[in-house]
C-alpha cells in the first residue's frame, strides 16, 4: 500500500485531531502518502480530498473538534453514493481508508469494505458505545466536562439545599451518565440500559434528607427521559426545591484530556499498521490497556454493553 486516506464522520469528539495526527505522521514515517478527506462521506462523494504533510497536522493535538470537519451524508447510505465514493478514492490513487467516527461511520466503512475497498475503523465518539473497545476517543474528555459541571452545581445545590436534575448526553448509551454520576457522587443515575422507578428515586432522596444531606444530584441520560419531566414528578410528590440543568453541546467540545490524546495516538497509529499489513475490514480498540482489532462487521452486530459493576457500585456508594 502506497497511499491511504483518512476521514472523520458523524458526531465530532475531542481527540479526533490527535487521531488524525497519528494517522498522518505514522503513515509518512513509513513512507506512505496520506490524503485527508474533508467533511466525512459527504466530502468523499464530492472529491474534497487533499494531500496531507507532516505540517498539516502540526498544532492540532490539543484542539477539540476535527480539522477535517464532519458531516452527515444520507447519500452515502445508498449503493450509488458508495460507488461515487469508491470512484473518488480510485481517482486519487488511494488504496486504503481510515474512518474515525461512531457506529454510523462504521456502517459506511463496512459498506466500503464489502465492496472490496479496505477500511479500518477508529472509535471516535463521546458516547463510549462502540463494542470491541473499553473506551472510545472523546469519552474521557466529555466525562471530565460533565464532572466539572456537576461539581459546580453541587456548590450551589448545597448552599440552597436543592435537588438538581442534570441531563447529560447519551441517547442509547448510559456511559457518560454512569461514569460522571459515580465520579460526581450523584444520588441517582438514570441510564437507557436500566428501567427506573419514581418511587425508588423519591425513596433515595428521602433517606438522604433524613440523614441530614443538604442537597441531591440526579443524573439522567437524555435517552431515558427529559430532566424537566423528572423534576415535575418530584415536585408533585415531595417538598424539595428542585432545579434542572441540561448540559447540551458543551459536552462535545473542549481540549482533549491526556487520556484521550494518548488513546487517539495509539489507535490512529495502529489503524495505519493494519492497512500496511493488508488487513482492511477491521476496527481498532483498546481492551485492558492492550491494542486490539476486530472484524468491523462483527463489531456492528454486537450490542453495546454498559459496565454493570460500575452501575451496581454507584448504588452502593450513594446509599
Ligand atoms: P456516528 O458515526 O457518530 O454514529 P452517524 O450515525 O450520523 O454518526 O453516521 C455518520 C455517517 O455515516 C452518516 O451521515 C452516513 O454518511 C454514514 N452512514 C451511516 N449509516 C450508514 C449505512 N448504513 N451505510 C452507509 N453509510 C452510513
Amino acid at each position: 500500500m502506497k497511499r491511504i486516506g483518512v476521514l472523520t464522520s458523524g458526531g465530532d469528539a475531542p481527540g479526533m485531531n490527535a487521531a488524525i495526527r497519528a494517522v498522518v505522521r505514522k503513515a509518512i514515517y513509513h513512507g506512505l502518502e496520506v490524503y485527508g478527506i474533508k467533511q466525512g462521506y459527504n466530502g468523499l462523494i464530492n472529491g474534497k480530498i487533499e494531500k496531507m504533510e507532516l505540517g498539516s497536522v502540526g498544532d492540532i493535538i490539543q484542539r477539540g473538534g476535527t480539522v477535517l470537519r464532519s458531516a452527515r451524508c444520507e447519500e452515502f447510505k445508498t449503493k450509488e453514493g458508495q460507488a461515487k465514493g469508491i470512484e473518488q478514492l480510485k481517482k486519487h490513487g488511494i488504496e486504503g481508508l481510515v474512518v474515525i467516527g461512531g457506529d454510523g461511520s462504521y456502517q459506511g466503512a463496512k459498506a466500503l469494505t464489502e465492496q472490496g475497498f479496505p477500511c479500518v475503523g477508529v472509535p471516535g465518539t463521546i458516547d463510549n458505545d462502540i463494542p470491541g473497545t473499553d473506551f472510545t476517543i472523546g469519552f474521557d474528555t466529555a466525562l471530565n466536562t460533565v464532572l466539572d459541571s456537576i461539581d459546580k452545581i453541587r456548590d450551589t445545590a448545597s448552599s440552597h439545599e436543592r435537588t438538581f436534575v442534570i441531563e447529560v448526553m447519551g441517547r442509547h448509551a448510559g456511559d457518560i451518565a454512569l461514569w460522571s454520576g459515580l465520579a460526581g457522587g450523584a444520588e441517582t443515575i438514570l441510564i437507557p440500559e436500566e428501567a427506573y422507578s419514581m418511587d425508588e428515586i423519591t425513596e433515595r432522596l428521602k433517606n438522604g434528607s433524613e440523614r441530614g444531606k443538604k442537597h441531591s444530584i440526579i443524573i439522567v441520560a437524555e435517552g431515558v427521559v427529559k430532566a424537566h419531566r423528572i423534576a415535575e414528578e418530584l415536585e408533585k410528590v415531595t417538598t424539595y426545591d428542585t432545579r434542572v440543568s441540561v448540559l447540551g453541546h458543551v459536552q462535545r467540545g473542549g481540549t482533549p484530556t491526556a487520556f484521550d490524546r494518548v488513546l487517539a495516538s495509539r489507535l490512529g497509529a495502529r489503524a495505519v499498521e493494519l492497512l500496511m499489513e493488508g488487513r482492511g475490514g477491521r476496527a481498532v480498540g483498546i481492551v485492558k490497556n492492550e491494542l486490539v482489532d476486530d472484524d468491523i462487521l462483527e463489531i456492528l452486530r454486537r450490542p453495546h454493553q454498559i459496565n454493570m459493576d460500575i452501575y451496581k457500585l454507584s448504588h452502593v456508594l450513594s446509599i
